[in-house]
């Protein structure tokens, strides 16, 4: 297999045994990034300097026979909402096309402390608002299996950036699927741990009581291994979990022996693609011959999950989008006085997606429907948690389906609401603030990857990466790789 296809975990141990140096694996990455960005459009910057200074280094650790950590000298990049000292942080918008963070999110801290190696930052929906990257404002991401589709989204560039070959892992982030999704439509995995299980801090804020970050990789090890790097708590983090952090690659073992999982009816309902089920089936029935059992569950409250997220993520951007006023940073549209330079800068630098979550947001907390809007919401969501604390009395793990399709057109869902709910199997997640994985599971005629996602208990992304493991041992998917190099 091509170097720059390889997993993290395979390069690292390739790495520490000499068979290749970081500079062979970092000038792989970037003849790769030549070779493919023109079509593919992962990135928003690129940071090859950064990237072979990192590779120069482990090197010369490695020839002084020191230990290196698990992502030196594997070129990775991260979603352009997350804070990158010195380098441009821009959210996929114009109103911070100029922004260099003047510090780290704590995650990158964390990452610098095992000398990871940033070889750019990844397109996204603007501010994170979509589901197919198409509301970037600088550029298309496509997806690598079919270049007529989309990468999913919003953490579009994370996904399609580790499937073409041009990142060996990535960063995103997900507040009600986009990590999940993306990750489901470019066949790669994709984890999003439980809400305060990864520091927020620097992390351009969308959603603030759903938002997390966390991996886009090419298998389930080499997920365990970042969520090692970057889970944990944080003085800067508020409500960023005090749990201790226990050792994610524990859990890659094949064992499901005895494992009780729940299969949510209301998550095998109408609108979902045939292929897409009998995938997602197969796969469930899969852990059944590995001794698993399954048990048929009910969220009864899932039809209102789409409606409760689309108050409540648009009335947090809004007041968290407030800071973008052509003052205090970003960009500035002069005016005749202060309010029509604000009015100037918001009209010109957001995008159309933006400004309607903006305009939901406000009217959902406006004094005279706060109640009939975002209150209720807020009840719904209570309600949507209940379903999730009774389920896992009675089962470990809930599978169900990431996305209801596999990748859509680029231009198919020009419809908002359309793309809205394509979210179905992914808001309730973050609503209900517990983790979920998305494993690759089949791929349908068109060879177009499938995700099944995993969802866990609050805090036990443990089960969720050993059910994942165990599956992705049974089967090769994998290791299958666009254009089908192997
Ligand atoms: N598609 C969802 C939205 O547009 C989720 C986005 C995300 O997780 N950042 O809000």
């Amino acid at each position: 297999m091509e170097l720059y296809f390889e997993t993290a975990a395979s390069l690292h141990s390739m790495l520490k045994n000499k068979k290749i140096t970081a500079k062979e694996l970092t000038e792989a990455v970037i003849s790769r990034i030549d070779a493919t960005e023109n079509e593919i459009g992962a990135y928003l910057t690129v940071t090859k300097e950064n990237a072979l200074e990192n590779a120069k280094k482990t090197d010369e650790k490695i020839a002084k026979g020191e230990e290196i950590g698990f992502l030196e000298g594997l070129p990775g990049g991260i979603k352009d909402n997350i804070c990158t000292k010195g380098v441009k942080t821009t959210c996929a918008s114009k109103i911070l096309e100029n922004f260099v963070p003047p510090y780290n999110a704590t995650v990158v801290e964390k990452l610098l402390g095992v000398n990871y190696s940033l070889m750019g930052k990844l397109n996204m929906d603007e501010f994170a608002m979509g589901g197919s990257t198409e509301n970037s404002a600088y550029k298309l991401t496509k997806n690598p299996w079919d270049k007529e589709r989309v990468p999913g989204g919003s953490s579009g560039g994370a996904a399609a950036s580790v499937a073409a070959g041009s990142a060996v892992w990535s960063l995103g982030s997900d507040t009600g699927g986009s990590i999940r999704q993306p990750a489901s439509f470019c066949g790669v995995v994709g984890l999003k741990p439980t809400y305060g299980r990864v520091s927020r801090y620097g992390l351009v804020a969308y959603a603030s009581s759903l938002d997390q970050i966390g991996p886009v990789t090419r298998d389930v090890t080499d997920a365990a291994n970042i969520m090692n790097i970057i889970a944990g708590n944080d003085a800067m983090d508020s409500t960023s979990s005090k749990k201790a952090v226990p050792d994610y690659t524990k859990s890659l073992v094949k064992d499901v022996k005895g494992l009780k999982i729940g299969c949510p009816k209301e998550y095998f309902a109408d609108g979902m693609d045939k292929e897409v089920e009998n995938a997602v089936r197969a796969a469930i029935a899969s852990y059944k011959d590995m001794g698993a059992e399954i048990v048929d569950i009910s969220l009864p409250h899932t039809k209102y999950a789409i409606s409760s997220y689309y108050l409540i993520a648009p009335a947090e951007a809004a007041t968290n989008l407030q800071r973008y006023d052509g003052v205090s940073y970003g960009a500035r549209v002069d005016g005749e006085d202060i309010v029509s330079l604000m009015t100037n800068t918001r009209t010109a630098k957001f995008g159309a997606e933006v400004k309607r979550r903006i305009m939901i947001g406000n009217y959902a907390l406006s004094a005279g429907y706060y109640d009939a809007y975002y209150l209720k919401a807020l009840k719904v969501r209570t309600l949507i948690q209940q379903d999730f604390t009774e389920a896992f009395k009675s089962v470990d793990v809930i599978m169900t389906p990431t996305a209801p399709t596999a990748a859509f057109k680029i231009g198919e869902m020009e419809d908002p609401l359309k793309l809205y709910l394509q979210d179905i199997y992914t808001v309730p997640i973050n609503l209900a603030g517990v983790p979920g994985i998305s494993v690759p599971c089949g791929f349908t005629q068109n060879n177009l990857p499938i995700g099944l996602q995993i969802i866990g208990r609050p805090l036990d992304e443990e089960t969720i990466i050993r059910a994942a493991y165990a599956y992705e041992q049974e089967n090769n998917w994998k290791d299958k790789r666009v254009g089908g190099e192997n």
